[in-house]
């Protein structure tokens, strides 16, 4: 596993420092809907948060594959629903690197690295979540463009992005190798409407949309080739599975360390609930799970960018990390007993906050249907 250099570690430290300082007082008012993960824009790009992930060649800090899974754990451990917000753009500027062509990528990369430009990723449709194949949304190629018709649901950043990547068939009767991506700036044409909010369990200054297009738009908004989208959809998966993995690693970090807290604090008989063995087996019990995940999670993340295929791996850390994040949560508000519950501590934020990383961007059924094969295939 490759070391962090100097310079990324100065990074962290930032990041750290300004999670806790900046995002993590504002998470329970986000959480209550008060207000959304886009105020922190600002001080975000400031920071260079929003390029993190992309190359330095466009504009943006191009972690290394663990710098980055260190940072998205330091801002998930500080508030749930700005990670998911920032991971969301992240595959947005994935799609474009990895699949837009050079104009694109230099057109758009720094913009969304500066924060200038906010991104979603429009691949989930209310009949195709786990099997993208079966999406509806079409791509018409015409005189003026490509018209594009279909309704995608669930996108996260989506009424506020400057660009959206959606991804649709351009030949449905090839399935898989039938489907395109387009980026596209919802702001410079007509015919895109999203609808409110989703009212959802958790996570809920992170907003998802549905969002209906019937719209023409530049044949430039194509991303690479006809036909090439579900590669590039499969690619971007990969990096965006570590990074829930690292979002759930990093609120489960913090619901440990919560945990730790109130168990040296809170007395009971006139001992720390700490003293109890049954209190630190379930301590021991978070701290495994949470070291198993995480060296998972960076193992996968080590070989972002080194050219070697991560998908299995990614979805081992994936699948890992999320239903382990779910044990430690649960058991660290178990910990809090009857104040767990309440939303004077931020247990039951957390426990509703990670709920979603088992299901978005892949469910945990998926994940071991991708690993299964993966074993069946190469042994
Ligand atoms: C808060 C939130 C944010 C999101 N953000 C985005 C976003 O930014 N962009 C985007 O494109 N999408 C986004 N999504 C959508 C998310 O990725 C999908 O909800 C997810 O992929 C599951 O799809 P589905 O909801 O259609 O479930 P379904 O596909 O209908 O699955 C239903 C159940 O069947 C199981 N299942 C399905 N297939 C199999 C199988 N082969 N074997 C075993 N079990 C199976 C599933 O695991 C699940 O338990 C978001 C969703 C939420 C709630």
């Amino acid at each position: 596993m490759s070391e962090l250099n100097d310079e990324e570690r100065m990074m962290l430290e930032q990041i750290g420092r300004f999670a806790k300082l900046e995002l993590e007082p504002y998470a329970p008012s986000l959480d209550e809907g008060e207000e959304t993960a886009t105020r922190h824009l600002k001080s975000m790009s400031a920071l260079g948060l929003m390029g993190l992930n992309i190359s330095w060649d466009h504009g943006g800090i191009g972690l290394s594959g663990i710098a980055l899974y260190e940072a998205v754990e330091l801002i998930a451990g500080a508030c749930g629903s700005t990670a998911s917000m920032l991971t969301a753009h992240f595959l947005s500027t994935d799609s474009v690197e990895i699949g837009g062509s050079e104009e694109q990528r230099e057109r758009i990369l720094p913009l969304a690295a500066s924060g200038d430009m906010l991104g979603a990723f429009a691949l989930t449709e209310p009949h195709a979540g786990s099997n993208p194949v079966d999406m509806g949304t079409t791509a018409v190629k015409t005189e003026r463009g490509y018209h594009i018709s279909g309704t995608k649901c669930f996108i996260s950043n989506a009424a506020y992005a400057d660009f959206i990547i959606v991804y649709a068939k351009t030949a449905p009767e090839l399935g898989a190798r039938g489907i395109s991506a387009f980026l596209i700036e919802p702001k410079e044409v007509s015919g895109i409407e999203f609808g409110l909010p989703e009212r959802t369990m958790g996570l809920r200054g992170g907003h998802v949309f549905t969002v209906t297009l019937d719209c023409v738009v530049p044949l430039s908004s194509l991303m690479g080739t006809e036909g090439s989208g579900f590669r590039t959809a499969l690619s971007v998966l990969d990096n965006g599975r570590i990074e829930v993995a690292a979002q759930a690693t990093g609120v489960a970090a913090a619901a440990l360390e919560a945990a730790i807290a109130y168990s040296k604090e809170r007395k009971v008989g006139g001992h720390p609930v700490s003293d109890f063995q049954g209190i630190q087996w379930m301590l021991a019990d978070c701290a495994v799970d949470l070291s198993a995940a995480r060296a998972l999670g960076k193992s996968a993340a080590g070989k972002r960018g080194t050219g070697k295929r991560y998908s299995t791996e990614a979805a081992m850390a994936k699948l890992f990390a999320t239903e382990a994040a779910g044990r430690i949560a649960d058991k660290a508000l178990q910990i809090h007993g009857g104040n767990g519950y309440t939303r004077d501590y931020p247990l039951e934020r957390y426990v509703r906050d990670l709920r979603i990383l088992r299901i978005y961007e892949g469910s945990s059924e998926i994940q071991r249907g991708l690993i299964a094969r993966s074993l069946l295939r190469d042994q």
